[in-house]
């Protein structure tokens, strides 16, 4: 249950995030707590190149 969640936590924010910080978070999704990937999905970090 917990890593069905987290996969799907992984996947929302992949699919949420810019194009800009795609390849970054692929890369450290692993490491990405899950409170930041909640904050991705929800938009709550501005990305610093593109401002979105
Ligand atoms: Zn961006």
């Amino acid at each position: 249950m917990e890593l069905a969640q987290r996969e799907l936590l992984e996947s929302q924010a992949l699919s949420e995030v810019c194009a800009c910080q795609y390849y970054d978070l692929a890369d450290t999704i692993d490491e990405t707590p899950d409170k930041d990937l909640i904050a991705i999905i929800r938009h709550k970090i501005k990305c610093s190149i593109c401002g979105k």
